[in-house]
């Protein structure tokens, strides 16, 4: 058996940082440390870090005064900035710089009169903090059918952003149909380039095996996008950690295409190679 690795797959560039700044804070003990929803979609990772005091909250008004809050890498809406200053809690802020980027453009335009339309998942923590910068007034459109039942204001000047990990063909055909309805638009392609890479190496990857093997969360957004892109290819197994395998069943193939999402820590995937090549 062949067992061939994705270029570009596990943890990106935000969610490192993210993670090791979230470390960082824990190994200080002054006070206690709380998180705004799990740090990443990956809950073996987010138990590792419970285990060394994080605790996992929704909502500021669970923390007390002069705690530290952890921001993380998805973002949220300004008003949590806000409702931390009064509350006195400490934020952390790990909000990935792409995702503060797109933030700012949103605030921007938003300013100057445009109206914001997110290209994503309306109920995305990162969509749901990036609506937070035009006071939460965005459309939010996830298909290209969508569009059909919106009602655009023909007047409006809008401004198209979308969120990091959209694939990128559904982008380009929301654009193509957006760009043929509405006159006065700002278009930002705000996907991140990460995400690309993991998308175009795991498309590459699944063209050359006879199985791919998706490691990441269940509700890994990017992760799922993974999964469909080498569905579309080759068999696919999406998996969380090495226990979901099954040897006798991946014993039929010949060549095997292992590809993570970003938010996979590196010791899951080590574990998934182990166990391939124990076989
Ligand atoms: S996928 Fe991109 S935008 Fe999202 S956390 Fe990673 S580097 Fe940042």
């Amino acid at each position: 058996m062949e067992i061939k690795i994705a270029k570009n797959a596990g943890f990106c560039f935000g969610v490192k940082r993210a993670m090791q700044m979230a470390s960082d804070e824990l190994d200080d003990k002054s006070t206690e440390v709380y998180s705004l929803g799990p740090l990443i979609h990956n809950k073996q990772a987010v138990s590792k870090y419970e285990e060394k005091g994080l605790k996992v909250v929704e909502e500021i008004e669970n923390i007390p005064s002069n705690e530290r809050v952890i921001i993380r890498s998805h973002g949220v809406g300004e008003i949590v900035y806000n409702e931390a200053e009064n509350k006195s809690v400490k934020i952390v802020d790990t909000t990935c710089p792409y995702v503060k980027k797109i933030h700012k453009i949103v605030n921007d335009f938003y300013k100057k009169g445009y109206k914001i339309i997110i290209i994503g998942n309306k109920t995305h923590p990162e969509v749901v903090g990036i609506n937070g910068w035009c006071e939460n007034s965005a459309i939010v459109i996830k298909n290209v059918d969508d569009i059909d039942n919106i009602e655009f204001d023909k007047d409006a000047k809008y401004c198209v952003v979308s969120q990091t990990t959209v694939d990128i063909d559904n982008y380009e055909k929301i654009v193509e149909k957006l760009n043929s309805i509405l006159k006065d638009t700002v278009m930002k392609n705000t996907i991140c380039s990460a995400t690309k890479e993991r998308q175009l190496s795991a498309k590459n990857l699944a063209k050359e095996v006879d199985c791919m093997i998706v490691i990441g969360g269940k509700h890994s957004s990017n992760t799922q996008k993974l999964v469909n892109i080498c569905k579309d290819l080759t068999n696919t197994f999406a998996i969380e950690t090495k226990d979901e395998l099954n040897k006798e069943e991946l014993k039929n193939y010949k060549s095997i295409g292992i590809t993570a999402g970003a938010s996979t820590p590196d010791w899951i995937i080590s574990e998934v190679i182990d166990f391939l090549e124990s076989i």
